[in-house]
């Protein structure tokens, strides 16, 4: 899960890049509605959360021109506003769920997954596809039923192709899914990922597809190397 937070509070934005991070997600952080709107033209997200109160535009604003734009991106509102019209504001101007500060961070996690789901039309946490199954609230993946250990790195690759069955992505779309903004990613970083995939979940899972990108193949349908 990639996900942009504008927040410009330090101390809540640093918690929630921690408290999201340590649960797998990758989120990048900006301080202003001007920043957030920059990032949103040059990278991918699954979601955004958004602060209603930062210094140089109301998040409502920010969130109503992008919706203007055609921005479908899942937005979750954080406030500190209680009042019932700011709450009807937020959903008039396109926000998808609507979260009161102060919070706590497991409830963010759920309600995040609960949006990407919902989105995604799924009415279950768990992804099927053949074999194989995962849980990306609690980052399990199981093949044949028994449960194989992949780092958080494949954990967002193999979300990110699930989530796009049957579509072709690209080195880059993938590379955004897999990475933060600002990481430092070396050239054969995704390859190295996708080599690994393979080999937990059997040579077909990831099909590369000639001068496109890669996509979602059939789970453990080779002689996979059991441990
Ligand atoms: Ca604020």
């Amino acid at each position: 899960m990639h996900l942009l937070l504008c927040e410009d509070h330090d101390l809540i934005a640093s918690g929630i890049v921690a408290g999201l991070g340590a649960q797998g997600a990758v989120v990048d952080r900006v301080d202003t509605a001007r920043a957030a709107e920059a990032l949103l033209k040059v990278a991918r997200f699954d979601a955004m959360i958004l602060d209603l109160g930062l210094p140089d535009e109301d998040g409502l604003k920010l969130l109503k021109r992008l919706r203007q734009q055609g921005q479908a991106l899942p937005v979750l509102v954080l406030t500190a506003r209680d009042a019932i019209t700011d709450r009807v504001a937020g959903l008039e101007a396109g926000a998808d769920d609507y979260l009161l500060k102060p919070f706590d961070l497991r409830e963010l996690n759920a309600r995040l997954h609960t949006l990407l789901r919902r989105m995604a039309g799924r009415a279950q946490n768990r992804i099927e596809h053949g074999a194989l199954c995962h849980d990306p609230s609690s980052r399990e993946t199981w093949l044949g039923g028994e449960p194989v250990d992949l780092s958080r790195r494949e954990q967002a690759l193999l979300h990110a192709l699930l989530q796009n069955k049957g579509r072709v992505l690209s080195a880059e779309q993938l590379k955004d899914c897999v990475y933060g903004f600002g990481d430092e990613v070396e050239s054969n970083a995704l390859n190295v990922h996708i080599h690994h995939l393979r080999r937990k979940l059997g040579n077909n899972i990831v099909e590369t597809v000639r001068g496109l990108g890669y996509r979602l193949g059939p789970a453990g349908s080779d002689q996979r190397e059991r441990a």
